[in-house]
């Protein structure tokens, strides 16, 4: 008996000619994974799922291996499964070994045991060279349940704990849960994102949104000063991009100083202050993003949260750039943010106080805004906007992550 995990990727399977081109990219991804873990491990895909055997001197922990290939954007669930070659095992021969198999279950009714609950074993058959049919093997192992551990109610229909057990043409598998991952496209499928990262809960967690719809991402931040380049992993920002990585595989974060911008405004007063700074931040985004071929920027706005996000300054800010941006989180609610933020073990590195941006920003920022206008305040305010944008863009630092790692990362 070998332990593997089995990977399996629910909507890729609907993507019909292409759907090759997503099981490759997905298996690149896995790889790495798997790689970032430390480990040099194969893995291997068939038909509708991928797998990895599991060597037998492994000592570490099999459950964090696969909450981490959870992680990964394309995987829809997975499972820690107890595998039994048809060949060693006798599967299809007309008396299949089944002792070994039996010990299993006994020994996971036992770990898994719930007083006053029920349970039940599903088999499925795909196979049907297997002499015994599904009904018999679930008879059968149920027994061995019910006579060896303390189970006592099996339910067919909705019982408290599974026992699986797989018949393929290979061999059988057998395991006791299915892990939720998180579903979505393989990153690198779908084209390429720059994410305008804040320090607060809601960039992330747009930037996370569109890593599971297969974008490759990476982060523009405005930083109110220049930053000591030795200490970029230290940073708030850094962090959360080290974490989105674990999802999104590579990932760089831009770091730009917003002096520049802050020189040319001060003594002007403007009212329209932060939709100014925010059509400025775009446009630095866009100049970057084209630079490395991403297709639109990313923000996490959402629609009403506080001045900037009305939906009148939203549309100045959409006119300032010819890119479009993307805005995954328009419509939710905080808690709903923050749920996800909490699920993503994000929470606690968005929570840390942040004190480093918007200083410039006024305490009565406006609400409605129009681009025309704002147009005709940029032309009067800033002597040459272009060259506004590249100065920034001049001071800019990189630290890049791939699946939580930092990696070497020079720009040219
Ligand atoms: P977040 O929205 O990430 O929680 P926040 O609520 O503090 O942070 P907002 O003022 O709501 O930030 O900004 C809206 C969006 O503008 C952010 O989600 C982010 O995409 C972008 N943004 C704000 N500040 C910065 C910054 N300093 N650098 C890059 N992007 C920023
Ligand atoms: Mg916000």
């Amino acid at each position: 008996m070998k332990n593997r995990i089995i990977l399996h990727y629910g909507e890729l399977t609907l993507k019909g000619c292409n759907r090759q081109t997503f099981v490759k990219k997905l298996r690149i991804n896995v790889r790495h994974k798997v790689k970032a873990l430390n480990l040099n491990w194969d893995v291997k895909s068939i038909h509708d799922r991928m797998f990895i055997d599991i060597p037998e001197d492994f000592s570490g922990d099999i459950d964090f291996i696969a909450a981490k290939l959870a992680e990964v954007p394309g995987v829809a669930w997975l499972s820690r499964v107890y595998w039994f070659s048809a060949k060693k095992y006798h599967i299809f021969e007309g008396k299949p070994d089944l002792q070994e198999a039996e010990n299993l279950i006994e020994n996971l009714a036992n770990d898994n045991y719930k007083e006053g609950k029920s349970f039940a074993v599903r088999v499925k058959r795909s196979d049907k060279r297997f002499q015994l049919s599904s009904r018999d093997l679930e008879i059968q192992l149920a027994t061995v349940i019910l006579k060896n551990t303390e189970w006592k109610n099996v339910d067919l229909k909705h019982a408290d704990q599974y026992f699986y057990v797989d018949i393929s043409s290979r061999g059988m598998a057998i395991h006791t849960n299915r892990i939720q991952a998180i579903g979505g496209l393989p990153v690198s499928s779908t084209g390429r994102i720059m994410c305008l990262l804040s320090g607060g809960f809601d960039s992330p967690i747009a930037a996370y949104l569109t890593a599971k719809r297969g974008c490759n991402v990476d982060f523009i931040h405005f930083t109110a000063s220049n930053l000591q380049s030795s200490k970029l992993e230290e940073y708030k920002v850094s962090k959360i991009a080290k974490r989105i990585s674990e999802f999104a595989g590579k990932v760089r974060l831009f770091l730009v100083p917003y002096t520049h911008f802050d020189l040319a405004l001060m003594d002007q007063k403007l009212e329209y202050d932060l939709i100014l700074f925010r059509r400025f931040m775009a446009r630095v985004a866009e100049n970057l993003a084209l630079q490395v071929h991403a297709q639109c920027l990313v923000t996490g706005d959402n629609l009403g949260q506080v001045a900037s996000q009305t939906m009148e300054n939203i549309v100045s800010m959409t006119k300032s750039v010819d890119m479009p941006i993307l805005r995954p989180l328009l419509t939710y609610n905080k808690g709903e943010i923050v749920e996800i933020s909490r699920e993503l073990d994000l929470f606690d590195i968005c929570v840390e106080p942040y004190k480093d941006c918007c200083a410039l920003i006024s305490n009565s920022p406006k609400t409605k805004s129009l681009h025309e206008k704002l147009n005709n305040i940029e032309n009067a305010a800033f002597d040459d906007y272009d060259e506004l944008v590249k100065e920034t863009l001049k001071e800019m630092q990189v630290v890049a992550y791939q699946f939580g790692n930092k990696i070497d990362y020079v720009w040219n």
